[in-house]
């Protein structure tokens, strides 16, 4: 194969365009061939000049019929040349193109494609493509792609590269699917997909190459996924725990577990009491409860005299579950312990030892709980919370302590169920999707930065009622403090200023731990009225009594990150309220903005959020390290998805290194080179 070839040397590129198609993220002769049309314009249906209809972009064939008159209206330069064909007239019309005139010589036949309109009685088209009527024309006549294009590049220009580009490297391009696989799942040829996505010759072909490529490249993701998955996963049976009473144990609570808990709940325990070896995603909105679910299968894995242990992604958010765990378990035997960077050698030393010979039963942790030196004695349940701040091997790595330990991995990013099944293919999904019933619906407004004082002194009023404030910045690029408002900049402004007479805090990531710490808990024992922050306060902290956020910068957020930094408030039933303040007035941030102030539906704004960024900027997908999808679509494409996934499935059952099918293997290394953490097939 030898489509690494630099793109400079393809006909009609040179020097200077490979520059502009480095722009693109076109470096080689394979970057040019994966570089698919983000649309297509359907030039195909010529016609002739009586058929026109005013107001459509068309194509029709005909002759220039005259010279080319040149006007000057102000700085306007306008070219107009007459064409003809055997039944009607055209005028066709050029702005500031003065040499356009020497391009064509009258009686020539070109086909013609561009918006037809009719002004000061002749039928004009503006700006027209025009292309003499030979065997590969590539702009009219026939299904057109359209590239994504930078400047000093045309549509026409991109086109005669392309198609030189794949004209003349068709044989490198390789079959990666025997021919059993082809007419299983009823897939083209590749060197028909590539050319026929490019260049189309119908409707009919375009759908199937397109069919043949998002199934080659979701095939290839699932087969990278399965890999990993294989390298860290037994397949051994599972643990069969014994059946743990668990009516003391939730009597306890000053509440009832909703239904969509009570469902999790059991099918974590069905898992558990079976000999299966779990492994399963528990996807819940914020608040949605979903620490109680995983403290009671814990619980019962401590009853067996297992070892569990949990990982969180933020120093924070451990120490909030530590308390609030061995809150739950204190009259329980149940032995409780906290594992982060910030413990002294010694202290370290004395735990890991502890985690080693037994004596600890539930180990709650940052990262530094997949260490290498960390060793459990009987480590049986492990639970990954927020999952989307870990990728897939450090979830692999935590199960790999164990021998065949069950696996409970939570998530409040709600991905939407595509993307779900992408990422974690191999789990099985419990979904809480029913908040507490004294939730009330988080009241938000989306406002422009010149009203921020009414916010803050709406603020005070709710204060005045004893509630508590949260106040999130973005965080800060050196390169751009003039345009966005820092955690450091808020609170200098307004601890001296309107809320002089209340107490605040700031906590930003740099500073030292101790000191955060301090500002946390100031503000969990309601010593704090208000709480400025970056975004360290993002995943999972519970402070029910604070109903207020006040989100500066708002446009600096996704939409998902927004919705999960709202879920700090409205976790009592006191009515809380978010106000997002925007420092820009466009008008896809108000759109973006309005969202949030329509639902409270993570599921929904997730989806809202992966339509309006697309997924390659959708927050998860670049964490997990996967490639970028060039074609597939994670809405559109499940069905597909499935079938690649059955696909993998089966080579990999058959094959799993890859030996016998060392086209794909070649293939998935080119695709995913250093991808996925770099620990497929080496
Ligand atoms: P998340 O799913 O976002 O991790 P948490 O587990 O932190 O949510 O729960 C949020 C809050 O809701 C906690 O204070 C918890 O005690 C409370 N909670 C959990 N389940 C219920 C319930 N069924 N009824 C009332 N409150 C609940
Ligand atoms: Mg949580």
């Amino acid at each position: 194969m030898n489509l690494n070839k630099p793109i400079q040397y393809i006909k009609g590129v040179g020097p200077k365009r490979a520059k502009l198609l480095h722009k693109l993220g076109i470096e080689t002769v394979g970057d040019a061939i994966y570089n698919f049309p983000r649309d297509y314009d359907n030039r195909a249906n010529i016609l002739s000049i009586n058929d026109l209809k005013i107001g459509e972009k068309q194509t029709f064939k005909a002759f220039i019929a005259g010279d080319a008159r040149e006007y000057k209206v102000k700085r306007l330069t306008i070219t107009k040349i007459p064409v003809k064909d055997a039944c009607g007239a055209v005028e066709l019309i050029w702005y500031n193109k003065p040499y356009i005139k020497n391009n064509f010589k009258i009686g020539e036949e070109y086909i013609i494609n561009g918006k037809v309109s009719y002004k000061y009685g002749q039928i004009c088209v503006d700006n027209p493509i025009l292309e003499r009527d030979e065997k590969n024309k590539l702009n009219t006549g026939r299904i057109v792609p359209i590239y994504s294009l930078t400047e000093g590049l045309s549509q026409n220009v991109m086109r005669s590269i392309m198609y030189n580009v794949i004209t003349e490297n068709l044989n490198d391009i390789c079959e990666i699917f025997d021919e059993e696989v082809l007419q299983k799942y009823k897939l083209i040829e590749i060197k028909d997909a590539i050319i026929n996505i490019h260049f189309p010759k119908d409707e009919e072909t375009l759908k199937d190459s397109r069919y043949r490529l998002v199934f080659q490249e979701l095939f290839l993701l699932q087969l990278g996924l399965n890999l990993i998955k294989n390298k860290f996963q037994t397949k051994k049976k599972g643990i069969i725990f014994n059946k743990i009473d668990l009516k003391n144990f939730l009597n306890q609570l000053n509440f009832k577990l909703t239904n969509a808990q009570n469902r999790a709940l059991n099918e974590i325990l069905e898992d558990m009491y079976s000999n299966k070896c779990m492994n399963r995603l528990l996807q819940g909105d914020v608040g949605s409860g979903k620490t109680i679910i995983a403290a009671a299968a814990m619980y019962v894995a401590a009853k067996n005299k297992y070892q569990a242990a949990m990982m969180v992604p933020t120093e924070i958010l451990a120490k909030q579950h530590y308390e609030t765990l061995i809150n739950l378990f204190k009259d329980s035997g149940i032995n409780v312990e906290l594992l982060t960077g910030r413990l002294s050698i010694k202290q370290k030393k004395d735990l890991l030892n502890k985690i080693k010979n037994g004596s600890i039963d539930i180990l709650i942790g940052t990262h530094a709980i997949i260490e290498e030196n960390v060793d459990f004695k009987n480590l049986g349940f492990c639970v990954t919370d927020e999952q989307h701040r870990f990728g897939v091997r450090q979830r692999a790595i935590l199960k790999q302590k164990g021998k065949s330990a069950d696996v409970l991995v939570m998530t409040a990013t709600p991905i939407p169920r595509t993307l779900a099944l992408m990422l974690y293919g191999d789990l099985d999904i419990s979904v809480i999707d029913e908040l507490p019933p004294d939730r009330k619906e988080i009241a938000t407004y989306a406002i422009y930065s010149s009203l921020r004082e009414r916010a803050y002194k709406f603020a005070i009023e709710e204060i005045k009622k004893g509630r508590q404030v949260y106040i999130v910045c973005p965080l800060i690029e050196e390169s751009d403090v003039i345009n966005a408002r820092s955690a450091e900049i808020v609170y200098d402004e307004l601890y001296k200023g309107i809320f002089k007479n209340y107490k605040v805090g700031l906590v930003h990531g740099k500073m030292p731990s101790k000191e955060k710490d301090k500002v946390m808990d100031d503000f969990i024992i309601g010593e704090l009225d208000i709480l400025i922050s970056t975004t360290v306060i993002e995943v999972g902290i519970n402070v029910p009594n604070a109903s207020i956020m006040i989100i500066e910068n708002a446009e600096r957020f996704g939409l998902a990150q927004l919705h999960q930094l709202r879920g700090r408030v409205g976790r009592s039933g006191y009515q809380s309220y978010c106000i997002l303040i925007a420092y820009s007035n466009s008008d896809v941030i108000k759109k973006r903005l309005k969202i949030m102030t329509e639902t409270n539906d993570g599921f929904k704004i997730a989806e809202k959020d992966l339509e309006i960024r697309g997924p390659g900027e959708f927050f998860g997908i670049r964490q997990h390290g996967l490639p970028e999808l060039k074609i597939a679509n994670l809405f559109e494409d499940i069905d597909i998805l499935k079938k690649a996934q059955r696909c993998a499935e089966d080579i990999i059952s058959k094959d799993p290194d890859l030996r016998e099918n060392s086209f794909i293997r070649e293939e998935l290394i080119n695709k995913f080179k250093d991808k996925l953490d770099g620990i497929i097939l080496n």
